[in-house]
């Protein structure tokens, strides 16, 4: 068992350095590890003014009770806080990780606002559930008493795995199905293992199963298993499929090798971490290291993308975009992570081709300059005539965003409506289709977005569906 080691906080700062030399594998680390990283946590929480008019829950999507949590871990009553925390999120380690709180929470702080520095809201979620995990806090679901209606869903990714979760709480039976071999969606093979851990996801995964979600892995809905199959099975189907098609680039030598998908790349890099073979990544293919690797597109994947070619050992790493930084749709702080770990941002640069034989060896770059504002206000760039250039690369990435599949057509479901953009028409509060009994949640309806408007459309098209059991009052099964 590890001693009882008793510190104040001030004295942590100046013992760690010496403490992780000399001690850094025992137990004694541990515990003043723990006590540090719980002092830090409660200075954090505490420079919450509770300042009574609380933005950041506003601009929470999932209007976390932020003050509250936070005024709980200042006191050290952790496991309240969690409790708090819990209740509103559905997995509230996984955004404390990856929500940008610089757009949501954070950047809304009123001590932020008054030039001090935000609370640092996001670190603080994700250290209250990780000391749940640690703790034994966090159990598998336990329903009062189970129900006989069954929810079909189609998709493992935060939308679904949120609806499942409040679903099975209710006692009701789920099944989720998904074309990948793991379920987590994005949060598992598109986010990289350096902003979330694939550990993290995993024993969610394993929560979910043991508290009787039965999840369905390599079951690809419109060729493994039709969508009226699913549909004739189950009271309820939500589809929570996310949007996979990647926009593509025009121009001479698109076609050439050594060019490569954003979500592939990812995907390989995310597997290989997690242990898989994976004969793209061994061979070099779908792998940066020793290579000069452009990423094109300014989102948040190009910056998993360049962050990930950096740690894969790339011999340069730089990002083109053709707008400048102010207009760039990805995070402020992610780009700025990018550049401390060496990263050369090439602003106002588009790409009109490519060069070499076979196999990439440059981008054909057109210099830009931003014009007059489009109808969304953004200022059109355009290109400045003379200004062409190559970028050496052997490796480029294509990291230009994604658009739904086809699902009416792949799935044969013509009167499942979507929009002029493909993603599925849903009413914007139960999350219903046209199609009765149809739910839709997530990317899939918002088009690419953010963890947490997934959880939290999960959360909401499970309300409406329980409500909409409620109605019809089917009998409950045994206790
Ligand atoms: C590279 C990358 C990085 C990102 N980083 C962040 C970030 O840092 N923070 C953040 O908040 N958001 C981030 N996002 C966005 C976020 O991951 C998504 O908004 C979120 O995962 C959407 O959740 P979802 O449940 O709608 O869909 P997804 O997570 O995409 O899950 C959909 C699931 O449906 C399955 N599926 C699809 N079609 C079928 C079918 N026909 N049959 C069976 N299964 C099917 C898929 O296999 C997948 O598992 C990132 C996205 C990408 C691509
Ligand atoms: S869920 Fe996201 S936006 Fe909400 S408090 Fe947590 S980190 Fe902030």
């Amino acid at each position: 068992m590890a001693k009882q080691v008793m510190l104040k906080f001030t004295d942590v700062p100046r013992l760690m350095p010496e403490k992780r030399e000399a001690d850094a594998r025992t137990e004694d680390f541990d515990e003043i590890y723990r006590q540090f990283a719980d002092a830090k946590a409660a200075e954090q929480a505490s420079r919450c003014s509770q300042c009574g008019v609380p933005f950041c829950q506003t601009h929470c999507p999932l209007h976390n009770n932020i003050p509250d949590w936070l005024k709980l871990t200042a006191e050290g009553r952790l496991h309240e806080a969690y409790e708090i925390s819990q209740a509103t999120n559905t997995f509230p380690e996984i955004c404390g990780r990856i929500c940008p709180q610089d757009r949501l929470c954070e950047g809304n702080c009123v001590i932020e606002q008054s030039g001090h520095g935000t609370v640092t809201i996001g670190s603080i979620e994700k250290y209250i559930t990780d000391t749940a995990w640690e703790k034994g806090w966090v159990k598998p679901i336990q329903p009062a008493r189970e129900r006989t209606e069954s929810v079909g869903i189609i998709g493992a990714g935060p939308g679904g795995l949120a609806a499942a979760d409040m679903l099975r709480r209710a006692g009701v039976q789920v099944t989720v199905y998904d074309r990948y071999d793991r379920a987590g969606g994005l949060m598992v093979y598109g986010i990289p293992g350096f902003k979330l851990e694939k550990y993290v996801t995993e024993r969610r995964n394993t929560q979910l199963s043991e508290g009787g979600v039965e999840l369905r892995m390599n079951v690809n809905v419109g060729e493994d298993i039709s969508f009226s199959d699913i549909k004739d099975k189950h009271d309820a189907v939500v589809i929570a499929t996310g949007v996979y098609k990647s926009r593509d680039l025009a121009g001479p030598g698109a076609g050439l090798g050594g060019i490569v998908r954003a979500l592939d790349y990812l995907t390989a890099s995310n597997k290989h971490t997690l242990g898989d073979h994976v004969p793209e990544f061994e061979n070099g293919e779908l792998n940066a290291e020793g290579k000069r690797v452009v990423v094109i597109g300014g989102g948040d994947t190009a910056m998993d993308c360049v962050r990930t070619a950096i740690r894969q050992g790339a011999t340069s790493v730089k990002c083109l975009y053709r707008r400048d930084r102010a207009n760039m749709p990805g995070s402020q702080r992610e780009t700025q992570n990018a550049e401390e770990e060496g990263v050369e941002f090439v602003w106002l640069a588009a790409p009109k081709g490519f060069t070499g034989e076979g196999s990439v060896k440059g981008v054909m770059v057109s210099k830009m300059r931003l014009g007059a504002p489009d109808a969304t206000g953004r200022q059109s760039p355009e290109e400045i005539p003379g200004g062409d250039y190559v970028e050496d690369a052997d490796l480029v990435i294509k990291a230009l965003g994604f658009e739904p599949e086809d699902l009416p057509a792949l799935w044969g479901q013509p009167e499942l409506e979507v929009t002029r953009w493909g993603t599925v028409k849903a009413d914007f509060r139960t999350h219903e289709t046209p199609m009765k009994g149809v739910y839709a949640v997530g990317d899939i309806v918002r088009g690419a977005s953010l963890v947490v408007w997934a959880i939290r459309d999960g959360r909401e098209a499970a309300e409406a569906i329980l409500s909409q059991f409620a109605a019809t009052s089917k009998p409950v099964a045994a206790e």
